[in-house]
């Protein structure tokens, strides 16, 4: 086995292990060492790490979890992420966590966030608000106020002052985790026969879950591996894949899309880990503050956003301008209001611009493909047979 599939072996192993074996025996080493999980999107992992603590995303089960107590919690017409991360923590597979952070981004995260208060699990339960308003003295004061809340939960867990040099040390090691991601995607953007999409996945994910000065070293050894001319090219287009941003889809569909003849070379599975663009200042008297301005005015669009000066269609149309990519497919987790909600808009404004696109639905725990796949390759195919064709405009 070469390194490169060591490394895409073992942060398989560690980001779909349900139990969080790892942030176990993180936090067993030493004493003070806390570990707080985090739903999607996003959420400043720099300040649990700053804390002494290791964030660990929570992604649901996945199609490797049966729910059986779950479904009790929720009414039948929502998306599935939240049956299976109840079910996780009922199963006691989150014992270790001293605290969870709930972003805001939908009705069902906030319910949840509230399920686990009601229900005691973890020392502290917080909903982030992050700011819809970008004025840096109104929503910039509340998201330091935000974070400034979460490292007071996590100081009366293990007593931890957090000063600014720890801060600027943490937000160093996640703008070099950010900063490699980024080189790996603009690799795979020229040469994505030397990663594929899955594999990808299983290490992007992994930095969900490890230290971040680990990860920091396997995204080296991998941008190392893909430097070198690996692999073979295949007749395939490449494609955007946006929206399934939460609720992640099947292992599965993920090799489907890329099977039925595309390239994904961008796409926002694990937004929360780019979510913002460049570095933040490492250097600042006032850490919080730099960190809440690299996300009023450096943040990728997400539907978690609402930023009315900034449309979200164009932004999606400069990434698959800025990928070369030929088509946008979108798939929404089903029952995703924030996904479906922005699919209209995103698909509107690709029909009188003339850009291809595809758009389906899955959920977390379905791995039949077989429909998805077919319609995956017709896209692709009627791409590769006509794209020197203009698309046809029809207007909404
Ligand atoms: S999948 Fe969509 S609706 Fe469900 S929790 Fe995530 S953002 Fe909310």
């Amino acid at each position: 086995m070469s390194n490169l599939e060591s490394i895409i072996q073992s942060c398989k192993e560690v980001a779909f292990d349900l139990d969080f074996k790892q942030a176990k025996a993180w936090k067993g080493e030493s004493p003070g060492r806390i570990v707080v999980g985090y739903l999607p999107i996003y959420m400043p992992r720099e300040i649990v790490h700053a804390a002494g603590g290791l964030p660990v995303g929570i992604f649901g089960g996945g199609d490797r979890k049966p729910i059986v107590k779950g479904d009790a919690y929720y009414q039948s017409y929502i998306c599935h992420i939240p049956r299976s991360v109840m079910e996780m923590v009922l199963d006691h597979q989150m014992d270790h966590f001293d605290g969870f952070v709930f972003p805001s981004i939908c009705d069902v995260i906030r319910n949840l966030s509230g399920m686990f208060k009601q229900h005691g699990f973890g020392r502290f339960v917080k909903y982030l608000d992050l700011p819809q308003n970008f004025v840096p003295e109104i929503g910039g004061r509340f998201y330091i106020h935000e974070m400034e809340h979460i490292l007071r939960y996590m100081r009366e867990v293990n007593g931890k002052e957090v000063t600014a040099e720890d801060l600027n040390h943490s937000i160093r090691l996640y703008n070099r985790n950010r900063e490699l991601i980024e080189q790996i995607y603009d690799l795979r953007e020229e040469f994505p026969w030397r990663l594929s999409l899955e594999e990808w996945y299983y290490v992007l994910r992994a930095g969900t879950v490890i230290p971040v000065e680990e990860h920091n070293e396997r995204l080296h050894a991998v941008l190392e591996a893909i430097r070198q001319p690996i692999g073979t090219p295949q007749d395939r287009i490449k494609v955007v894949l946006s929206g399934a941003f939460c609720e992640q889809p099947a292992i599965g569909l993920i090799k489907a899309i890329e099977d039925a003849g595309c390239y994904v070379v961008e796409d926002d599975l694990m937004l929360g880990s780019r979510m913002i663009l460049g570095p933040i200042d490492d250097q600042s008297d006032d850490p919080l503050e730099a960190i809440a301005h690299a996300y009023l005015t450096r943040s990728r669009y997400s539907s978690s956003i609402y930023d009315v000066h900034q449309p979200k269609e164009d932004r999606l149309e400069a990434l698959v301008q800025q990928r070369n990519a030929s088509g946008v497919i979108f798939a929404s987790a089903s029952f995703c209001d924030p996904s479906l909600l922005d699919a209209p808009i995103f698909q509107n404004a690709f029909n009188v611009r003339g850009l291809r696109y595809i758009a389906f639905q899955y959920s977390e725990n379905i791995n039949q493909f077989k429909v998805i796949k077919e319609q995956v390759g017709a896209f692709a195919d009627s791409i590769k047979l006509w794209e020197d064709e203009p698309a046809e405009v029809s207007i909404a």
